[in-house]
């Protein structure tokens, strides 16, 4: 295993691409190329492909894209793309910053096609350990293992953590494996047995009150006549999401700077202050077209759909006529059982799975935290970075799991890498580690 990568990019989502667009752009200013591979378990590039739901559309500028805020002359731009693809004035006449879902995945692969000989596909990531030279912790290995099998090791000087989120199961339903409890993540995947053989009614119930449960009921509500839908939601009503300008200045990258200067009990604050742009909310214009839906079924007089708030799920039992909830009312403690064909978990993600691929890891990590860099923070003597694209929204704000700052964040960690002084001072390092070995 001679080649040392000078980093390995762990998953080949937004985040990771835009970190090797920043890469190449890197290379191509400074006439340095570094070595880097990626690696992504799924087997070829797409974007949260089960909410690819027909009509959703994003929920951010168009212009935060993986490059423009960094570089508006790139060619991994969403206008080059549009551009490219021969819609640049049609996309103009939409007169619209908010495309669809499904073009802006349709963008993301496109760009992540340039760079298709860089990621190795199909490969998932299950552990990293320090290699070592001359007995200094030298740098990372990564195991991984394809969908055969076959395991590979890699290694390289630095990594780099873009493994996004793993799907948040609330506590009742923690682990259970029948396939009619469904996370909202392979909502599409799942349709078939949401909507069964088309025969008779199917009783679903979406669990969530932020925009993937409403984007879910909405969807299923408005084209599947089979389907009686119930959103279970714990609060009151539903509740739009704040994308005023003066809130959203939060996104904007030096709030990062702001937010990162603060002790960590005001950052708390901070985040929770802001949390209503981005948790357990949902886009105003969606709320209003699932308002009218209801609206409408009181003008037919027919309820098929329902939405019940102040309701969490107590308890599950899952059975061969369905899975059946135990319904709590969350202001009169009052319980009920409800039987269901599928059962949507729009419950969200949790974002600590970085720590168990890391577990090899634990004796150099000191502490949880990151610095603004996103580098955590190893023991002196150990020569590997290691940065997390997604996994700092306590230190770097809201802004850390979304495409706010990909475009800037992306050129941060390559100038971490390969410019900054700490960067280079372990570089140097390990050079020598690796001249002293002969
Ligand atoms: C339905 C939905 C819609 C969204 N819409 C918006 C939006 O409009 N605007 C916005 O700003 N944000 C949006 N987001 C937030 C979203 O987190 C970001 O858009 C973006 O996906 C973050 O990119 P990422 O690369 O950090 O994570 P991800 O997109 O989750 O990518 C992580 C990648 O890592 C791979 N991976 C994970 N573990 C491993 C492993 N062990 N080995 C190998 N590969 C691995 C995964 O397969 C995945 O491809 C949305 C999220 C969802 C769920």
């Amino acid at each position: 295993m001679g080649l040392v990568y000078d980093y390995i990019g762990v998953g080949f989502g937004p985040s990771n691409l835009a970190l090797a667009i920043a890469t190449e752009e890197f290379a191509l200013r400074s006439g340095r190329e570094p070595n880097v591979c990626f690696i992504e378990r799924k087997p070829a590039f797409s974007w949260h492909e089960g909410m690819l739901i027909d009509g959703s559309s994003m929920q951010i500028s168009f212009l935060k894209d993986l490059a423009t805020l960094r570089n508006p002359a790139s060619r991994f731009t969403f206008i080059s793309y549009l551009k490219v693809c021969g819609r640049l004035e049609d996309f103009i006449n939409l007169k619209t910053f908010f495309p669809s879902r499904e073009e802006f995945n349709d963008y993301l692969g496109w760009a992540a096609d340039a760079f298709a000989g860089q990621v190795h596909y199909g490969e998932e990531v299950i552990s990293i350990e320090p290699f070592y030279n001359a007995g200094i912790c030298a740098g990372v290995e990564v195991l991984s293992c394809s969908a055969s099998g076959q395991s590979t090791r890699r290694r390289a000087r630095n990594l780099v953590l873009g493994i996004g989120g793993v799907a948040q199961i609330p506590a009742a339903f923690t682990g259970m494996t029948d396939s009619r409890i469904v996370h909202s993540s392979r909502y599409l995947g799942a349709l078939d047995a949401v909507l069964g053989d088309g025969s008779g009614k199917r009783r679903v119930a979406v669990i969530g009150g932020g925009q993937s449960a409403a984007e879910i009921f909405h969807d299923l509500a408005g084209r599947y006549p089979q389907v009686e839908a119930s959103l279970l939601v714990r609060g009151g009503s539903l509740k739009p999401s704040d994308d005023s300008p003066f809130v959203n200045e939060i996104f904007n990258a030096d709030f990062t700077d702001r937010i990162f200067a603060q002790a960590p009990e005001q950052r708390a604050q901070m985040l929770s202050e802001y949390r209503n742009t981005n948790y357990s909310v949902v886009d105003l214009e969606l709320i209003e077209k699932i308002y009218h839906l209801f609206y409408q079924q009181k003008v037919r007089g027919q309820h098929p759909h329902r939405l019940l708030t102040h309701h969490e799920v107590a308890s599950v039992k899952t059975e061969d006529a369905g899975v059946e909830l135990s319904l709590r009312n969350t202001l009169s403690g009052d319980q009920r059982r409800e039987r269901f064909d599928v059962v949507i978990l729009a419950t969200g993600y949790r974002r600590d799975y970085h720590r168990t691929l890391l577990a090899g890891f634990a004796d150099y990590i000191q502490g949880d935290g990151v610095d603004r860099q996103y580098r955590l923070q190893l023991r002196a003597e150990c020569q590997a970075q290691i940065f997390l694209q997604g996994g700092c929204e306590d230190s770097h704000g809201l802004s850390d799991t979304l495409l706010s700052v990909l475009a800037l964040r992306s050129e941060e960690l390559v100038n971490a890498m390969f410019v900054d002084s700490a960067g280079a001072q372990k570089r140097e390092s390990l050079q020598l580690a690796e001249a002293s070995l002969g």
